[in-house]
């Protein structure tokens, strides 16, 4: 089957909504372009892909991701390049996250290619909300949740899978407060913190509120056990350098396996960066500060793809970090990742997948 041949139905919108969109002032997740892909499975099998105009679907009150939290998703960008194609970033590594968060909750794969071939009709036909301008980009959001209207614990036998877009304009990266988060976790070892599951998001909202409120804004997690080793920064993976190495937490089932971390590392490696990913404990973190050697920490994921922080929070204390000029490693990296994704510098490692129109 190839991405060209087949078509997927389509229903187009009678007027495009484009012309009421100011792309100078985005606001990230708030505007959608004209379509959305949907595919439903039932019967243990996906049916009936289709390319609809963006709107409400009806839902029973006794949809059972509404109850038991059956939803996952997935969020990923597109760019233009120069000459007008669409160049999606690393695709196929968000389907197998994907499928992997759909595995651990007992959901349906989604096959590959179902996904490229909806997400490919899907861009084309609304290619004109790729934005070409510096700095923006359209945001890609996947969706899968369960659909059966049954109000008993068990994995449903329906799902949804749609894909919606947003335009999103430059990521506004003022350096961020974070602070080491002593009680509550987002996810230990065993649990689902591997997966984009909706309900992990919904259980970090209370901490981080409280962390705002505090001052910060979003927080540092750390081990379900001993809360000594770092996790993540809030929905963010986080790097440090210390000691002119990128250290970054290895792995685990508690840590989501960011697809701009493993981009981070790989460039970092590509421009000659000593790189390591092991356990990093937080005390480790505050001694490299006060020795000086701490100078870089930041944050990476689609949205922001690198977000620097400017100060960490630990045990009644603020630990200021240098200046954002000086951090060479995330200046060097963020800058060559930005030409990768926008076709501008060579795409070593196959991370592109060109839409020409
Ligand atoms: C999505 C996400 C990330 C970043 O993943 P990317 O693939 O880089 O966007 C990191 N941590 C959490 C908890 C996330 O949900």
């Amino acid at each position: 089957m190839s991405v060209d041949t087949l078509t997927i139905p389509t229903q187009r919108v009678a007027k495009s909504r484009i012309s009421e969109v100011d792309f100078d002032n985005l606001q990230f997740g708030k505007t959608f372009s004209d379509h959305m892909f949907v595919v439903d499975y039932k019967d243990g099998a996906w049916q009936n892909p289709q390319v609809l105009p963006y709107g409400d679907m009806p839902l029973s009150p006794a949809t059972s991701s509404l109850h038991y939290g059956q939803a996952i998703f997935e969020g990923m960008k597109a760019y233009k390049n120069g000459d007008g194609d669409i160049l999606l970033f690393r695709p196929l590594a968000n389907l197998q996250r994907l499928n992997k968060s759909a595995e651990r909750l007992c959901m349906p794969e989604l096959p590959e290619e179902l996904f490229m071939q909806g997400l490919e009709q899907l861009l084309r036909l609304d290619a004109d909300w790729v934005p070409a301008k510096e700095g923006s980009s359209l945001y890609i959001r996947p969706l899968m949740f369960a659909t059966d209207n049954f109000i008993g614990v068990r994995p449903s036998l329906t799902y949804r899978f749609l894909i919606i877009t947003c335009p999103v304009g430059k990521y506004y990266d003022k350096p961020v407060k974070v602070a080491v988060e002593p009680n509550y976790v987002r996810s230990a070892e065993g649990g689902a913190g591997y997966a984009k599951a909706a309900g992990n998001y919904a259980a970090a909202l209370l901490p981080s509120r409280k962390m705002q409120e505090k001052g910060y804004d979003q927080l540092i997690w750390t081990d379900a056990k001993e809360h000594k080793y770092v996790e993540e920064s809030g929905t963010m993976n986080i790097m440090f350098v210390m000691d002119d190495v990128l250290v970054t937490p290895s792995l685990s089932t508690s840590i989501l396996h960011g697809v701009t971390r493993d981009s981070v590392l790989q460039v970092a490696k590509d421009l000659g960066f000593r790189v390591e990913e092991r356990r990093v404990a937080v005390d480790e973190v505050i001694a490299a500060q006060q020795a000086g050697k701490l100078t870089e920490a930041f944050g990476t994921g689609t949205a922001a793809i690198i977000s620097q922080i400017a100060l960490i929070h630990h045990n009644g204390q603020d630990y200021e970090l240098p200046p954002v000029e000086t951090r060479k490693v995330s200046n060097q990296v963020g800058a060559q990742l930005d030409k990768i994704r926008t076709g501008q510098a060579p795409d070593t490692h196959n991370w592109v997948y060109k839409i020409s129109l």
